[in-house]
């Protein structure tokens, strides 16, 4: 386990001032299970004014001051400091009313989700874990932090990240956990559709996903509700599908079924971003292209990029429209179109060019994609003259 040195730097420099300092929460978990953190965080008794007096030379972002984090920076990195903390009372399962600074770490560990999130970690890798987080770990096991319908009702956004981390982690979800879930998802009618996704989007590249889809199919039927209109059977089969796939592929498998109209009003209502939107769409649509030779990979390729057929190409296999063989000879194929001309752009002749041929206005749209066509079909090369002798001989048939 290694712990970077500009962490170690701001634990030392709390603890010199005497203060308690801990890595806490996702970080400790993850080197626990031997994996490198995305992040890290650390928890004290300093209060946040103090936290800024640990680091006299250092500029501390303090825009999380409210809620007792102060951030210096580290070696050019904000470093998250929080004030233990405990929250007051939740009345929308989102937010707590209020958060109170506490003294006692046991506290600020009882605040948090899920027993594997609840352990802090001293410089000395010395391990606080009072809800036996780590025999969970060892157990591969997801439990809430004391009682599950409390803490799904305080917030529902927890219902999602049990099942996030049951399906990244591969852990079992724990019986009460699990009834808390079935019981109180409608509450996740009060989340910011935004960190839902957020969520979700994690969800979907677990290694677990499909079981997890499978098994909670109420929960995800109740976010997008428009995954009615799968069939039964076709959404376990497309769940199973999913497995690694990036975020677009994994949607347009889920997806699998359903009208666009209808993959576009899921997309819409969990506010994704336009590009994935566009990617997911674009997949769905294209799903029946045929692009089984060279010639018609270079037509295909007119209107799509090089990311968006290999992507589909994983999307249809994933999906068992093609064998291994099948879409390993198509990305072959695609590969061998990289030198190909595939786009008016990449023609060596250009409007101007048709201009000295008294070739103008909407007819040059037309000419340069009939010379567009001739050179992906092989019938002229890309050069200048060749492509203006093609051009003369067309602009005379037009
Ligand atoms: P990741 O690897 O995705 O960063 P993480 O466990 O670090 O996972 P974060 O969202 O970064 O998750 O949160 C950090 C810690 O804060 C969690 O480990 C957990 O202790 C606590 N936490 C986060 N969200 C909640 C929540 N909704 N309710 C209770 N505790 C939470
Ligand atoms: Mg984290």
């Amino acid at each position: 386990m290694v712990i970077p040195g500009n962490i170690l730097y701001a634990l030392s420099a709390l603890t010199k001032k005497g203060y308690e300092a801990y890595l806490v929460g996702g970080c400790v978990r993850d080197m626990i299970m031997g994996k490198t953190p995305s992040d890290f965080d650390i928890t004290t008794n300093a209060l946040p004014e103090e936290i800024i007096n640990c680091f006299p030379d250092k500029k501390c972002v303090l825009s999380g001051m409210k809620h007792g984090t102060v951030a210096p920076i580290i070696k050019g990195e904000a470093i998250e400091i929080t004030t233990y903390r405990i929250d007051g009372e939740y009345k929308d399962s989102r937010h707590p009313e209020e958060v109170y600074f506490t003294k006692k770490i046991e506290e600020d560990l009882s605040r948090r989700d899920f027993t594997v999130n609840a352990m802090a970690m001293d410089e000395s890798f010395n391990i606080t874990d009072p809800f036996s987080g780590k025999a969970d770990i060892e157990n591969g096991i997801i439990r809430c932090v004391g009682d599950a319908e409390k803490r799904f009702t305080e917030d529902a956004l927890r219902i999602m990240r049990a099942l996030r981390f049951s399906s990244v982690l591969g852990f079992s979800i724990e019986e009460e956990t699990k009834k808390g879930i079935s019981k109180l998802f409608p509450l996740l009618s009060n989340i910011a559709r935004e960190r839902i996704f957020t969520e979700l989007k994690k969800l979907l590249a677990g290694t677990d996903a499909p079981c997890i889809l499978a098994e909670f199919k109420d929960v995800f039927l109740f976010i997008m509700p428009h995954l009615e209109n799968v069939a039964e059977e076709k959404y376990i089969d497309n769940v199973k599908r999913i497995k690694g796939c990036d975020t677009a592929i994994s949607f347009a498998i889920l997806f699998d079924g359903l009208i666009t109209d209808d993959a576009r009003a899921v997309l819409n209502s969990l506010k994704t971003d336009r590009l994935l939107k566009d990617t997911v769409i674009r997949l769905m649509e294209d799903k029946n292209a045929d692009f089984s030779d060279i010639v018609k990979m270079r037509y295909f390729l007119k209107t799509r990029n090089f990311e968006d057929v290999s992507r589909l190409i994983s999307f249809k296999e994933a999906l068992g429209l093609m064998t291994e063989n099948e879409a390993k000879a198509s990305l072959e194929l695609l590969e061998k179109t990289s030198s190909s001309c595939t786009k008016i752009k990449e023609l060596a002749v250009s409007g101007s060019d048709l201009l000295s041929l008294g070739i103008s206005g909407r007819k040059t749209g037309e000419i340069l994609d009939a010379l567009l066509n001739l050179v992906i079909e092989e019938k002229c090369e890309n050069g200048k003259d060749a492509l203006i002798n093609a051009a003369k001989s067309l602009g005379d048939k037009c």
